[in-house]
């Protein structure tokens, strides 16, 4: 589901853009949250901003995440777990309004977020304090579970920590009757990155990063597999939409 959206130069998105010899122009980036919904439950994959982090970073809300959920008949008490793919603030705002999720992160990524290099320049703009602090009073309860490797969260879905863009990355693999939906969340912002291979700008590791696009390229040879980008307007032009709800998201999968 498709929730904010903002303009940013090339040369803001991709790193060192001068490296290409391509000339600067402005794209689209679009903000996303996906749901799994099945027998097993709702899973939800990120939880987006909130109106106070994304709008002191002059992002565009186009609705709040809770609400987008509540469009389709889901509930704040009804999500069973959400995933927080990484501690980005367009990923970790609105934890509290689900207050009977389990949330689910890799320990790398937790672990690099409340540890010390988490308030450095480089990387301080992208996490969100009171996001992380809530997500630090869940350590040590059920409700927080940390990853070492791939895990299946539920059934059929399964978390894989692929790094590179933050410490612990997840991506997300849902089997369903055509074969599997890869969201991608942030291992790839936009299909270009993995077309071309060009490394996203904000990057903590890009040795991993490629790796990533690596990752996404074999998994994307599979038959039946459909890769979902994290923050490409093209998401929407690539599936279609939500019946119903034309412009608030797309739909990956009927079964
Ligand atoms: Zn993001």
């Amino acid at each position: 589901m498709r929730y904010g959206t903002r303009s940013a130069e090339r040369s803001e998105i991709y790193l060192n853009y001068r490296l290409y010899g391509e000339a600067d122009r402005v794209d689209v980036m679009d903000y996303f949250v996906w749901v799994v919904r099945d027998a097993g439950g709702v899973t939800l994959i990120d939880t987006g901003y909130n109106i106070r982090s994304g709008g002191r970073r002059g992002r565009t809300m186009l609705i709040e995440p809770p609400a987008a959920l509540a469009a389709i008949g889901i509930g704040p008490t009804e999500v069973d777990r959400i995933v927080v793919t990484h501690g980005h603030y367009d990923h970790t705002g609105n934890v509290e309004a689900f207050p009977n999720a389990q949330v689910i992160m890799a320990r790398a990524e937790f672990d690099f977020w409340t540890g010390p290099y988490a308030n450095r320049i480089q990387f301080a703009d992208y996490r969100e304090a009171e996001d992380i602090a809530h997500l630090s009073q869940l350590a040590g309860t059920p409700r927080l579970v940390l990853l070492d490797d791939t895990t299946t969260i539920a059934p059929g879905v399964r978390a894989r920590i692929v790094g590179g863009h933050t410490p612990g990355q997840l991506l997300v693999e849902v089997d369903d009757a055509a074969g599997t939906v890869v969201i991608a969340s942030d291992v790839i912002h936009y299909y270009e990155e993995v077309e071309r291979d060009m490394p996203f700008a904000v990057v903590s590791d890009v040795p991993g990063m490629y790796h990533g696009y690596e990752m996404i390229r074999s998994l994307a040879a599979n038959a039946g597999t459909r890769v979902v980008a994290g923050h490409d307007p093209e998401v929407m032009r690539r599936f279609p939409p939500i019946a119903g709800h034309p412009g608030l998201g797309v739909m990956l999968s009927v079964v």
